[in-house]
């Protein structure tokens, strides 16, 4: 398959190496520094595009291989509120649009934890719970885009909570009887940790992940790639995972 990238960081070297790995090729690599290369024949021969980002110049990469009707699969995190702008586009061009806020198969796996946990937690409220994540500090969005998406599988059960609450590990906000507390820390180069945890007089009980590295993210997105090929619509983990 012809994959092109879009954002050359961490997340687009990590990409690369995987993407090889599995037989593919990168036919351009477009970066901050040379923006004219999405006009390239070579970018637009691609059979599908990977975009990793920023949260301010994601949607317009999104809107152009729309335009282009070129597959693309993005895990930039920090643009959702755009989210329904991009599928009015997605939808009158008729793009594939894949998306995930995280591409990790065990994030995905303890996501569904999550939702369990806090359907059992309906008929338990002496519990109160909490999140935090933790990240490297060259992250530049806080909550991460993994702890919304979370949060937002905690609030989608537990029908005592619903509102987010994201603070800085530094804060001490007040947060509502219906908030779900997120404390965020930015620490060395840590890939990424997200723990859950349940509190009551008596005990707790937290369930967490902690990604070892990039490498689990990026093969969750050539896998999108490679799932993506040929379709059309807007598709997520859930539908590649069939779960
Ligand atoms: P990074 O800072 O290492 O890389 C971002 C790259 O984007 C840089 O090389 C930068 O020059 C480039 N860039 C900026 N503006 C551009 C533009 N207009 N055109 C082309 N390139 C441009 O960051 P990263 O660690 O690679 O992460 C990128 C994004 O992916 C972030 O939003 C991060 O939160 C997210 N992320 C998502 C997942 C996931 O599984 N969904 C995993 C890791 C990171």
């Amino acid at each position: 398959m012809k994959i092109a990238l879009i954002g050359y960081g961490k997340m687009g070297h990590e990409i690369e190496k995987i993407a090889l790995q599995r037989g593919h090729s990168i036919v351009s690599i477009v970066d901050r520094d040379n923006p004219e290369a999405l006009a390239s024949e070579a970018f637009l021969s691609a059979d599908v595009v990977i975009e990793f980002t920023t949260p301010d110049t994601a949607v317009q990469h999104y809107t152009y291989c729309f335009e282009h009707g070129l597959p693309i699969v993005s895990g930039t995190t920090g643009w959702l509120a755009r989210r329904e702008e991009v599928e009015r586009v997605r939808k009158a061009c008729d793009g594939a649009f894949f998306y995930a806020s995280n591409f990790s198969v065990g994030v995905y796996i303890f996501d569904l934890m999550s939702r369990h946990l806090a359907r059992l937690m309906n008929a338990h409220d002496t519990y109160d719970v909490r999140m935090e994540e933790v990240h490297h500090i060259h992250k530049k969005d806080h909550p991460s885009g993994t702890a919304l998406s979370l949060a937002e599988g905690i609030l989608s059960e537990l029908e005592r909570k619903a509102t987010i609450v994201p603070f800085l590990d530094s804060e001490t906000p007040a947060i509502p009887a219906d908030g779900l507390g997120i404390a965020c820390s930015r620490e060395g180069e840590v890939p990424g940790i997200h723990r859950i945890r349940y509190e009551s007089d008596i005990d707790s009980i937290s369930i967490e992940h902690s990604a070892k590295g990039r490498q689990g993210f990026a093969f969750g997105a050539v896998l999108a790639a490679e799932y993506l090929k040929g379709k059309k619509g807007t598709f997520g983990m859930k539908d590649m995972m069939g779960v």
